[in-house]
Order: structure tokens, then C-alpha cells, then sequence
């Protein structure tokens, strides 16, 4: 519809009308004006698989919604580093809700891992931001592919699920930018989604939904968003502020409580009509995008999209150990070990979970591979050590040729709503893994859970898998990774640490009553692990495959360019094993020399390529300012310090495999203001202002020993000028000998920024 047609409904409507279009008619729809042909709009919950609650609705998936889909959970989805594949999950979902009459999916939600505690990092994609924008751009270009709308969320720096309606989170600026806004700004930009997801959060003392600068200086003036914003479910504190500052739905239904809020506001003169009206056009300009595109031949296929989940998660499954255990030989004796290989965990708790029409375990899916034993070893409802359980276990185990251990979280531990309290397994399960690898050498460990864990046995297993939550088809897809049917070819979108206590979050996570200070700054995942040397369990981007790669010729169109251009960069993969595989190609870029404190190096391109034995490919990426650039806090824009830098690919950020030096000049400015407390060294760093700083500041200002004494020929130049490095300007006042005044100090000052200026 046009935005002229849409224009002329908003000024037949009447106020109450527009102020009710403005907050749910229920839990899950928009209102309907029928006399002006305005129908409800249904959303639901995503991200990974479609939640719709025909019934009674909730936000934390405790009443029964339809049988649909689980997709694998987005802690595995962005494992797959594979864009095509999240545009593919995306299609589907966009059908299934073209198939049942929903016309926005309540995802993706790319809110940053800041600390592996968060209970809703299975719904996650990443600890960088450029992965969970890159994922998320992917799965909304797919979705809205299908004229079904998406709600990337939650906007913004809503990182924990402790006070997650009333906490503050405390960040910088600079932090906001390169790490927290990041996370959703490309996708934003890029793939246009339909609707955004505001956060209950406060942001440094602004709940997100009454945030003017979020929602509408930097989201729609900046980013260029054109949708409609909504609220978390009850995110809503203060509606008419809320609506001024950008936030134009209210989810759910507040009972008309808020709307006549809204009327009341505009008869007051409090809020200006227009306002009222910007929100009710956007609403509307995205109900009829929906409505006047409906797919009346769109079907949900339940199985087809089940076949596509567990394609989807043969790429989440990381291979994170093996010492030639896996693949797996269909003709060997292996015991299946531990609960989750009958009812494999696949999903988290709250507002994403799904209703599966059939699950997958890994026991199903055996059948027909391989023969296997298989004895349950612990029960996950309660943390004790069931000597029974494990004995059985363990004599499995040992008759075995080997042992494949099905662990991870259970439910209790890790779900919307709640944090986790410590980065452990279940004590019985841990002691399971020993044991069993005691017994049996060639012992293997499965690992489902949306989040990092401790790993106290790793070094006694030979083969660690992380199969994340994958989803309602997961067992089908670790059975392919496990026997080599599929070779494995995701990567950690997310360190590991060795114990929870080297997270950078640690000592301010979950924050103090309701303040939560992001004290680590841009210091987040591995770009706090390496800038410290810190070791960790396994490293972001991490990842092994039952083939090996070459990497070689880095090569760039140019050694040198300005910041306004880009420059392509190129490296050749060859697949030197003799299984196909694919290769998740990761670029990452340093700042070599730089007078802000930055990262090591940052991930500023990944693309996967598949190969067959013995094929070649060359991959290209393209770099363009935003890659070498930092957020200046002093200009507020991004800012590329002229310079060095270096351009590294490898196949981890542990495993660096070529690097290329390329330089960058700076286009842009940051204007040095001059003030009397201004150092001496940072003169010196323009030549012209020295000249004229040293005409005023006395030569003798470290003592005023008599020229060629003992004293003055101690003092070298160069002691002269470290020395001096700190001093400010006005401190020609105090050491000076009384040659310099105070007035004298500020005449240069002045003539300083006006040769800044020029
Ligand atoms: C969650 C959202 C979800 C909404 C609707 C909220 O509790 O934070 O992610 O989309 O409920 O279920």
C-alpha cells in the first residue's frame, strides 16, 4: 500500500481508534479497525521454530501452542557460519507462517554473549557482533523472502535474564557502538527487517522503550529503519513517553489502560497528533505488506521441514576434540551412553520453545547405521549420582569397542527467565564421563547445551562434540557427524573459557540490584581472552573437520588505500584431505600501532566454502572502512587511525594461517583542542605547534643549572623531551623560573587552536 493510501486511513480514523491501534488486541495481534478495512495482525514467537498459541497466550511458552518445527536454537545456528543455510531456515519459517496466517516471526534475537551465564544464550547467536548481525541478516532475508514480517531482538543491551524487567545496564558509548549496537546495525541496514524488538531493560537510566536515542536517533535516523518498533512483552512503563521516543506498538494487550493514556496525552496537548499518527502509519504500512501479499497456497510441511532442520543442524555441530576416534566405524562395538541419546535436550525453555510434532534422538537414528548397546547413566531431573545408573554404564562401556557419552545441561539449568548460577555440568555427569573413560579409551563425549560448560574430564575423552541445542532433528544429524556421513564443519561463534571465572564479565555480572555495569568495556569473548593471553578451553571460531585444509596466496588489489575506499582481499583454499568438506574462512583484522586501546585483532569477514578431495577455491572478501575503524567517543562517528594494519586469515582465532600487511590513511579528523592543561608531548605531536609551543617554554625548565655543570650535562635532550612529555603547558608557570605568565600560557593556547582550526 502506498504510503499517500496509508496517509488518508490514519486521517479517517478517530483518535481512540488510533491510540488502540498503538497496543495488542490481545497476546499475539494487532487491533482490527474493520469499518476502514484494518484487520488484527497475528505475531508469534521464533526464533527458531514458529510458536503459535491458538489458546490462551503467554510469554514463556508454558501453554500449549500448535505442533510446528524446532529448528536448532541460535547458539547452533550461528556455529554454522553459513549464510545460505540461515537463509534457507528462514524460508522455511517465513512459509510456516504464511501457512498459518502469522504475519511476524519474534526473532532473531542477537543480543551479545557477554557472559556464558545468560539463560537466554541458546537463543543467541554470538559474542561478536558482526557474527550475530551477519546470522540474523541471513535469517530475515530469508523469512521476509516469503512476505512475512521479523522482529530482531532485543533492542538493547539486554544480556541477562536476572531483573531483566527493571536492571540498568551501564554502558559506554564506544562500548555501545562496536559491541552491543553492532549486533544488530548491519542487519538492520541491510536486510530492512519488517519490525524491531525493544528490550524491558533500562540503558544507562532510560528504559529501552521510552529511549529517544535508541529507538528513533539511531535506529531510524541513522540506520534508516522504516518499520514499526514493539515492545517486549510488557516492556511498556511509561506509554505516552514511550510513543514519543519511538516505541509505536505495545505488546500485549494493556486492557485499553495505556490507550486511553494516549488519547488523553493528544486532548491535553501533551503529545502532538502527528506523533500519534507517525506510529499508527507504520503499524499499518506493515499489517497491509502482510495482508496484500498473503500466500493462500502456502502449506506448513512438517516433515520437509524437519529434513531441512536436521540439514541445518549437520552444520551447527562443532567437532571440538578428536584424537582419531571419530569418525565412527558402523562395524565396531559402540555403546551409546546417557540419557540425552534417547531424549536428546535440543531446545531451551521460555517464550522460543516449540511444540515438536516428532523429535529425533540419536538412538532413532542409529538404527540402520550401526548396532549399538545403549545404557542411560544418569538422570538429568536430579543432580545425584545414581550407582546403579552408572554401573551399568561403565560395563557397557568396557565391553565396547567405543563409548559415545550423550551429556549436557538439563532444562532446569539453562532457560528464559533465569541465569545460570555457575558454568558446571551436573556433578553426576561429569563424574559419568570419568568414569566411563576409565573404563573405555576410546571414549567420546556428545555435549547438549546452549552455552559454555566447565570441562573437567577434557583431557581423559578423545572425541568432544558440541551438538548445542539442535533442534528437533538433532539426533539424526549427530548420528551423520559421528559416522562421517556428513563431515563436520561448524565453528565456535564463542570462546570457551577454561573456568567461568576468566569470563571479562565475571566481576560485574549480574551487577548490584538493578545496576549492571558493563565494566569490561569492548573487551567481550576473545577480544578480552587474547588481548590478555589468556588460555581457554577452545577458542572462538574453533572447529575440526574430518579433512584438512590449505590456505594460501593472501593477497589484496592494493598495499595501500584512504579510508573512504575499499579493498578487496583474496586467499586460495584447497581441500588437502580425502573427504569432501567444508571450510569456514575467517578474516580478521589488527590495528597495528594505535593511540586507542583496541582489541588484538577483530573478525571482519567469514565465508564458508565446500570443496571436494584435492579441489582448490579461491575465496574474496571485501573491506571497507568500518573494518579498520574504531568509535571515536570525541567525534561520536567511526574513526580509522592512519597506519598499519594487518589483515589475518585463518581457520580459528587461535589458528592464524597468513597474514597481510596493508596501510590506511585516514580521511577523517578529530580536532585537538588545545587547553592550558594540555601536555607538552601531545604539542609535540604536530610539528608546526612545537615550533611555536617552544619559543615560550624555557629551555632550562627541569632545573636551572648553570650551563655545562654536572648537573645540566646529566640531562640529555632526549631526557629533556621524555621528561617533559607529561608536564602541561602550564607548567611553564610553575618550573619557569618566573619567565612565563599565566596569561603568556593561554596567548599560546590560543594561537594553537587557531592553527587547529586552519
Ligand atoms: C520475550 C520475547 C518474546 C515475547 C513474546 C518475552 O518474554 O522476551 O523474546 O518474543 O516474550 O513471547
Amino acid at each position: 500500500m502506498t504510503a499517500e493510501k496509508i496517509r488518508e486511513i490514519v486521517s479517517q480514523m478517530t483518535l481512540e481508534e488510533k491510540a488502540s491501534m498503538c497496543s495488542g488486541a490481545d497476546f499475539w495481534h494487532t487491533e482490527a479497525v474493520e469499518r476502514l478495512g484494518i484487520p488484527a495482525s497475528m505475531v508469534s514467537d521464533g526464533p527458531h521454530g514458529l510458536r503459535k498459541q491458538d489458546q490462551a497466550g503467554d510469554h514463556l511458552g508454558v501453554n500449549e501452542s500448535i505442533k510446528a518445527v524446532c529448528f536448532p536454537a541460535g547458539c547452533g545456528t550461528a556455529a554454522s557460519f553459513n549464510r545460505e543455510l540461515l537463509r534457507q531456515m528462514g524460508e522455511a519459517l517465513g512459509e510456516e507462517c504464511q501457512a498459518e496466517g502469522v504475519s511476524v516471526i519474534l526473532g532473531p534475537a542477537v543480543n551479545i554473549k557477554r557472559s556464558p551465564l545468560c539463560g537466554r544464550n541458546f537463543e543467541y547467536y554470538s559474542e561478536d557482533p558482526y557474527v550475530a548481525s551477519e546470522m540474523a541478516g541471513a535469517l530475515i532475508h530469508g523469512v521476509q523472502s516469503k512476505n512475512v514480517g521479523t522482529s530482531i531482538k532485543h533492542f538493547l543491551a539486554n544480556n541477562q535474564e536476572t531483573r531483566r524487567m527493571s536492571g540498568d545496564s551501564r554502558v559506554d558509548e564506544r562500548t555501545l557502538r562496536e559491541i552491543y549496537l553492532a549486533a544488530f546495525e548491519g542487519a538492520v541496514k541491510k536486510e530492512k527487517p519488517w519490525t524491531v524488538m525493544c528490550s524491558y531493560n533500562k540503558i544507562n537510566g532510560t528504559y529501552a522503550a521510552e529511549n529517544h536515542k535508541y529507538l528513533t536517533e539511531i535506529l531510524r535516523d541513522e540506520w534508516g529503519f522504516e518499520g514499526y518498533v514493539m515492545s517486549d512483552w510488557g516492556a511498556v512503563n511509561s506509554r505516552v513517553k514511550d510513543l514519543q521516543a519511538g516505541l509505536d506498538l505495545e505488546m500485549p494487550s494493556s486492557g485499553g489502560t495505556n490507550d486511553k493514556l494516549i488519547v488523553g496525552a493528544v486532548q491535553s496537548g501533551e503529545l502532538p497528533e502527528k506523533v500519534l499518527d507517525a506510529a499508527v502509519a507504520r503499524i499499518l504500512n506493515i499489517v497491509f505488506c502482510y495482508e496484500e501479499n498473503r500466500d493462500e497456497n502456502a502449506v506448513f510441511d512438517r516433515d520437509q521441514d524437519h529434513e531441512l532442520a536436521r540439514k541445518v543442524a549437520q552444520e551447527t555441530i562443532v567437532l571440538l576434540k578428536n584424537e582419531g576416534v571419530l569418525p565412527l566405524s558402523a562395524q565396531d562395538d559402540i555403546a551409546f551412553i546417557g540419557k540425552y541419546a534417547k531424549t536428546p535436550r535440543y531446545q531451551g525453555g521460555g517464550s522460543s520453545h516449540i511444540n515438536s510434532h516428532k523429535v529425533t534422538s540419536a538412538l532413532d537414528a542409529v538404527e540402520g547405521i550401526a548396532r549399538v548397546t545403549y545404557a542411560q547413566g544418569f538422570d538429568d531431573k536430579e543432580d545425584k549420582t545414581d550407582d546403579k545408573l552408572l554401573a551399568e554404564a561403565v560395563e557397557a562401556a568396557k565391553k565396547a569397542k567405543v563409548a559415545v557419552i550423550f551429556a549436557g545441561l538439563p532444562d532446569a539449568f539453562e532457560s528464559e527467565g533465569f541465569d545460570r548460577a555457575h558454568m558446571r555440568m551436573p556433578d553426576c555427569q561429569n563424574e559419568l564421563i570419568s568414569k566411563v573413560a576409565a573404563a573405555q579409551p576410546n571414549t567420546v563425549v556428545v555435549l547438549h547445551n546452549g552455552s559454555p560448560v566447565e570441562m573437567p574430564w577434557v583431557n581423559e575423552v578423545k572425541g568432544i562434540v558440541e551438538a548445542y541445542l539442535g533442534g528437533q532433528a538433532v539426533g539424526g544429524a549427530v548420528c551423520d557427524i559421528l559416522f562421517g556421513r556428513v563431515n563436520p564443519s561448524a565453528k565456535l561463534p564463542e570462546s570457551f573459557p577454561v573456568k567461568l571465572e576468566d569470563n571479562p564479565s565475571y566481576l560485574s555480572y549480574i551487577g548490584e540490584g538493578d545496576m549492571v555495569e558493563y565494566r569490561e568495556g569492548i573487551f567481550v569473548g576473545y577480544r578480552y581472552y587474547e588481548k590478555k593471553k589468556m588460555e581457554v578451553l577452545f577458542p572462538f571460531g574453533h572447529g575440526l573437520s574430518y579433512t584438512t585444509f590449505e590456505y594460501s596466496n593472501l593477497r589484496t588489489d592494493k598495499d595501500a588505500m584512504k579510508d573512504t575506499d575499499r579493498v578487496e582481499v583474496s586467499v586460495d583454499i584447497k581441500n588437502t584431505g580425502e573427504r569432501a568438506g567444508r571450510e569456514v574462512v575467517q578474516l580478521y583484522v589488527a590495528d597495528k600501532e594505535s593511540t586507542v586501546i583496541r582489541p588484538v585483532k577483530e573478525l571482519k569477514g567469514f565465508e564458508k566454502v565446500e570443496l571436494a578431495p584435492g579441489e582448490k577455491k579461491t575465496v574474496t572478501f571485501i573491506l571497507d572502512k568500518r573494518a579498520f575503524a574504531y568509535y571515536s567517543v570525541r567525534i561520536h562517528d567511526w574513526y580509522v587511525e592512519t597506519g598499519a594494519f594487518d589483515i589475518m586469515i585463518g581457520a580459528s582465532s587461535a589458528d592464524i594461517r597468513l597474514t597481510k600487511e596493508i596501510q590506511v590513511e585516514s580521511t577523517g579528523k578529530i580536532p585537538f583542542v588545545y587547553t592550558t592543561d594540555t601536555t607538552m608531548g601531545d604539542v609535540r605531536r604536530d610539528p608546526r605547534a612545537w615550533e611555536i609551543a617552544k619559543a615560550l617554554i624555557p629551555k632550562d625548565l627541569f632545573g636551572n643549572e648553570e650551563e655545562g655543570s654536572a648537573a645540566s650535562e646529566a640531562i640529555t635532550e632526549e631526557m629533556n623531551e621524555a621528561m617533559s612529555r607529561y608536564m602541561p603547558l602550564r607548567g611553564s608557570v610553575s618550573f619557569g623560573g618566573g619567565k612565563v605568565s599565566m596569561a603568556d600560557v593561554q596567548a599560546l593556547v590560543n594561537t594553537l587552536n587557531n592553527l587547529e582550526d586552519e
